[in-house]
C-alpha cells in the first residue's frame, strides 16, 4: 500500500516533467470532465452526501454541486487569460530588451480535504490546481467515507487519472504523504493538523494553504428587523450542515435588553423550519459521527453550562442527531466559548451596550467571518473599522461564499456539449 501511494506520486512526477499536464487543452478537457461529472453523478454524490452527513438534498445542491459547477465554469471561461503571458514595462537600463511575467504551474499539488463539505473541499482546490496545470492527488477525508470512495471511482472515470489521483486513508495514510516531496499543499481542516502539515511543508519548503476554522461572532443591535435577523441567523447556522461549517455562526453577542426579543425570533423561526420535533426533520443534517457527537455532548454537559439551555437540548445518540439548541448568558470561560462549536449549538451572550461587543471579539481569536445586524451605518462603519475578520457580512451571515462566484448558468449548457 506504501509503495502503491509511492509509485502514485512517481507517477504523477514523470507525468507532469512530460509536461502532460500544461497545455490549455488538456486543463480545459480536465474542467469539463468535472464538470460533466457533477452534472450526470448528481444523484450518486447526493446519495453520498446523505450516507455521510444526512444532508439534505438542497443543500447538496446549493452549497457543493452548484459551487463546484461554476468554478469549473469560472476556470474555462478564464483559462487562456491566466495562462498568457504578461507584458510589463522594462526599465531605460534594459533597453532594448522587453519583459514579461510568465504564468507557470509550480508541479504536484496535494490537496487534503475535511468532511463537513466533501465534495466541494475536494474538488474546489482541484479545479484551481489543474487550472493553473499542476498534476494532483486528492485525499479526501475519511471522515465523509462515501464521499471518499466515490470520489475514488469517479474521477479517473471522468478525468485523466494518470495526472489526477485520488489517495484515500486516514491519519496512516495523510501522514505517509506528507513526507513525500509536493510543490504545493492545499490543506482544509482544523489548526491543530494545520500545524501538522505546515511542519511537513516546510521541511521541503513547500508553499501551503492552510483553510482553517475558528469561532465566528454575530453581533445583533435592537435596531434590526428582527424576523428577518432571526431567519438568516438560522439559515446560516443550521441551514448550513446543522452548524457544522466553518463560517456558521459559532455565538451571538446582543444587548440584555434586546436577548429575549431575539430568542423569541429565533424560537419561532426554528419551530417553522424544522417543526416541533426537529430530530424528525428531514431537513437537517446530522452530526458526522459518534466521536464529534460525543465531543457536542460534552460542550452542552459541562456544569457551568447545561442549565443555561433556553431552546432545543434534544439528541438521539443513536442516530447521531442533536435538534438547534441554544444558550443564554454562558460563561467566557466554559469549553463552548473556548472552542469552535462546529455543530448545532448556539450560545447567546449579552453586554450593557451594543459596542462592548467589539472588545469582546477582539480578546478572542481572529474569526473567520464577523456578521452584524443592524439598521444603523454608523454601527457598521465602527465594527468594520474595529474588527479584523477573514469575511464580513452585515444583515446577513455565511452567503458571502458564494458572493465571489460569477452566475454562469448561461454558460453551463453551451460548455457540456
Ligand atoms: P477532518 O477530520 O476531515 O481532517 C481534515 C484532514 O486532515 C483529513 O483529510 C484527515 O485525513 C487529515 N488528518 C487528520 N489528522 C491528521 C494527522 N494527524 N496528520 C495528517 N493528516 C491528518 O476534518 P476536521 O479537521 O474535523 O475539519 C473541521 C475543521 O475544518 C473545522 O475547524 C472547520 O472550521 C475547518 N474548515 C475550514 C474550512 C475553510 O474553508 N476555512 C472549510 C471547512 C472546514
Amino acid at each position: 500500500m506504501v509503495e502503491s501511494r509511492a509509485a502514485a506520486v512517481q507517477e504523477l512526477r514523470a507525468r507532469f516533467a512530460a509536461g502532460q499536464t500544461r497545455p490549455a487543452e488538456w486543463r480545459a478537457a480536465q474542467l469539463r470532465g468535472g464538470l460533466r461529472m457533477a452534472t450526470e453523478m448528481e444523484a450518486e454524490i447526493c446519495d453520498a452526501l446523505h450516507a455521510d452527513l444526512g444532508k439534505p438534498k438542497t443543500e447538496a445542491h446549493v452549497h457543493e454541486l452548484s459551487l463546484i459547477k461554476s468554478s469549473c465554469l469560472f476556470a474555462l471561461k478564464n483559462l487562456k487569460k491566466w495562462m498568457k503571458p504578461q507584458k510589463v514595462p522594462a526599465k531605460l537600463m534594459n533597453f532594448p530588451s522587453t519583459a514579461r511575467i510568465t504564468p507557470e504551474p509550480l508541479g504536484l499539488v496535494l490537496v487534503i480535504s475535511a468532511w463537513n463539505y466533501p465534495l466541494l473541499l475536494s474538488l474546489d482546490p482541484v479545479i484551481g490546481a489543474i487550472a493553473a496545470g499542476n498534476a494532483v492527488a486528492l485525499k479526501p477525508s475519511e471522515g465523509a467515507p462515501a464521499m471518499s470512495s466515490l470520489l475514488a471511482e469517479l474521477l479517473p472515470r471522468f478525468v485523466d487519472g494518470t495526472c489526477i489521483k485520488v489517495i484515500e486513508g486516514g491519519v496512516k495514510e495523510t501522514t505517509a504523504l506528507l513526507n513525500q516531496k509536493w510543490d504545493k499543499i492545499f490543506y482544509t481542516g482544523n489548526s491543530r493538523v494545520g500545524r501538522v502539515v505546515m511542519t511537513a511543508a516546510a521541511k521541503h519548503l513547500t508553499p501551503a494553504v492552510l483553510e482553517l476554522g475558528g469561532k465566528c461572532p454575530v453581533v445583533v443591535d435592537s435596531n434590526v428587523d428582527l424576523h428577518i435577523a432571526a431567519k438568516r441567523i438560522a439559515a446560516g447556522k443550521w441551514g448550513c450542515n446543522n452548524g457544522q461549517a466553518c463560517i456558521a455562526p459559532d455565538f451571538i453577542i446582543t444587548t440584555q435588553a434586546f436577548a429575549p426579543k431575539l430568542l423569541e425570533s429565533l424560537k419561532k423561526v426554528l419551530e417553522k423550519f424544522y417543526g416541533k420535533d426537529p430530530l424528525l426533520s428531514a431537513d437537517l443534517s446530522r452530526v458526522v459521527n459518534a466521536s464529534h457527537f460525543g465531543r457536542l455532548k460534552g460542550l452542552m454537559d459541562e456544569e457551568m453550562v447545561s442549565d443555561k439551555i433556553v431552546f432545543g437540548g434534544q439528541r438521539d445518540e443513536q442516530q447521531l442527531k442533536i435538534a438547534p439548541t441554544i444558550f443564554l448568558d454562558v460563561p467566557l470561560d466554559s469549553a463552548i466559548m473556548k472552542e469552535e462549536i462546529f455543530g448545532p449549538l448556539l450560545p447567546i451572550l449579552t453586554v450593557d451596550k451594543i459596542h462592548e461587543s467589539f472588545g469582546l471579539i477582539n480578546s478572542m481569536a481572529k474569526p473567520l467571518a464577523a456578521y452584524l445586524f443592524t439598521r444603523d451605518s454608523e454601527l457598521q462603519n465602527q465594527f468594520e473599522g474595529a474588527i479584523s475578520a477573514g469575511g464580513m457580512l452585515f444583515n446577513d451571515t455565511s452567503i458571502h461564499v458564494i458572493t465571489t462566484r460569477p452566475r454562469l448558468e448561461h454558460e453551463f449548457y453551451r460548455e457540456l456539449k
